[in-house]
């Protein structure tokens, strides 16, 4: 018995290649699929099955991943489960870019204006006549 789903939309020829090898009598039958039976490729490339978009948990995963790319800390997937997979996935990318943008820079202004770390030569405490002719040398570089 041949099984024609409804639920998605035929082609003159796909129909035509699905009867080609059936015999003259069998039966065939026309049904759509509950909306709860479908199963579609979970988003996140996980390759497992769901009713939705994606399997439970597995949204927040791919979209705290967009994030990551945004802020370049991992890499953008080679391929998306689908066209539909790949602009959710921008979507997400999309928005964090900017505030990833901005706390890079805010970043970078920062570490511009940290003073630079004094280079301690020596910890050895400098006393008396040794203290004055190292002032006396400091204030002549200043003057
Ligand atoms: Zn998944």
């Amino acid at each position: 018995m041949m099984r024609i789903e409804t639920s998605k939309k035929w082609t003159v020829a796909e129909l035509r290649e699905a009867l080609e090898g059936a015999n003259a009598e069998d039966q065939v039958t026309f049904g759509s699929l509950r909306k709860a039976d479908q199963k579609n490729e979970c988003w996140c490339g996980c390759g497992g099955l769901t009713g939705g978009k994606f399997c439970p948990g597995h949204d927040s995963k791919f979209h705290s991943l967009a994030k990551c790319v945004a802020r370049g800390e991992a890499e953008r997937p080679e391929s998306f489960v689908c066209p539909e997979a790949e602009v959710d996935f921008d979507k997400w990318h999309d928005r964090e870019k900017p505030i990833a943008d901005a706390k890079a820079n805010l970043k970078r202004v920062q570490e511009a204006a940290k003073p630079p770390t004094p280079i301690v030569e020596s910890v050895e405490p400098v006393e008396g006549e040794e203290l004055s002719e190292l002032l006396d040398e400091v204030t002549a570089d200043v003057e």
